[in-house]
């Protein structure tokens, strides 16, 4: 897992315990870094500013070289990602908690491009959700997607929940409307909601996107993303924050993410929380994302 960025910054920390560093050396070495951060899938953004942390830890001729200086750096470069990293997540778990003793139905709408783990995150919350003891509604606002209805369908039977839907070709904002309607006549503690995900530049989809969250106000916009995407992943948060807006995020796939930066990425270039990581495909491979594990996957040994 994310071994390319952390080749980037382990190979930093070596060079800079070893070597002396003229003013040339450094330049090459953070040229060096530069481009590793770039293959580990770091966001040019990101990339500059953790360059300039490095670069300023290192100005001063005492600390150009050595065990000392490279301890530094590495504290100055977690510092950095730790601070990118930590946006104050919602307590999910609260919050349905309030809306339960209101009397309300908490409603959270899943959005992201198709194939990005969107379908099979939702499932592997309502199993997170329904083992806490909640009732959980799953909704099916993609009609446009042949098959869409029959995975959700799939994953409401395996899990024993219910499932709203109509058919391909019906408003997606009238079906989540009716989930909600249905809800709140049935006591249901939280409606997952499904959506569409054809390709995140298409004017339909973003305007579909914008009809369900004026129809239904959900509780919560959660965007999915998927890890191994890299920059596309970024390109797709930023097309659905401006269009629609969301909350936080779930990255998919980072058992399967060798480059490492997308968490990085995303959170750097949306200021939004990432929520949950997919670590896999079953229903229980669904993991609170922790700042402090990831710098540690990241740094340590
Ligand atoms: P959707 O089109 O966005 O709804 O994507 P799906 O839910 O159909 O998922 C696409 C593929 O990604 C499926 O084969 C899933 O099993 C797989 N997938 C989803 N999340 C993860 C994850 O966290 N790790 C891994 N390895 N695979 C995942």
């Amino acid at each position: 897992m994310f071994e390319k960025l952390k080749k980037a910054l382990s190979s930093l920390k070596a060079a800079i315990a070893e070597r002396e560093l003229g003013d040339k050396e450094l330049e090459d070495l953070l040229y060096r870094f530069s481009l590793e951060l770039l293959e580990g899938d770091v966001a040019q953004e990101v990339v500059d500013e953790l360059s300039l942390i490095v670069k300023e830890r290192l100005k001063g001729e005492r600390v150009k070289r050595g065990e000392d200086a490279s301890k530094v750096v590495e504290e100055a470069l977690k510092d950095e990602i730790r601070r990118i990293v930590s946006i104050p997540k919602p307590d999910l778990l609260k919050e349905i908690e309030r809306k339960r003793r209101e009397g309300e139905p908490y409603s959270i709408l899943f959005l992201g491009v198709n194939g990005t783990g969107k379908t099979t995150t939702l499932a592997k919350l309502a199993y997170m959700l329904k083992r806490k003891g909640y009732s959980v509604l799953l909704t099916c606002s993609d009609t446009y997607r042949a098959g869409a209805i029959e995975q959700l369908a799939e994953h409401a039977k395996r899990l024993s929940l219910k499932m709203i839907s109509q058919r391909y070709g019906a408003d997606p904002a009238a079906v989540a409307r009716d989930a909600i309607t249905y809800a709140k006549k049935h006591d249901v503690d939280v409606v997952l909601i499904d959506t569409a995900g054809r390709m995140q530049t298409s004017r339909n989809l973003m305007d579909e996107m914008k009809k369900i969250v004026r129809v239904v106000r959900p509780d919560l916009k959660i965007f999915v993303g998927d890890a191994l995407t890299g920059n596309d992943a970024i390109y797709q948060a930023r097309a659905f924050l401006e269009q629609a807006g969301f909350d936080c995020v779930i990255l998919t796939k980072v058992d399967a993410d060798v480059r490492g930066g997308s968490a990085l990425s995303i959170a750097f270039t949306t200021k939004r929380p990432i929520i949950f990581v997919g670590t896999g495909q079953g229903y229980e491979d669904l993991e609170p994302f922790d700042a402090n594990r990831y710098i540690e996957q990241l740094f340590g040994s």
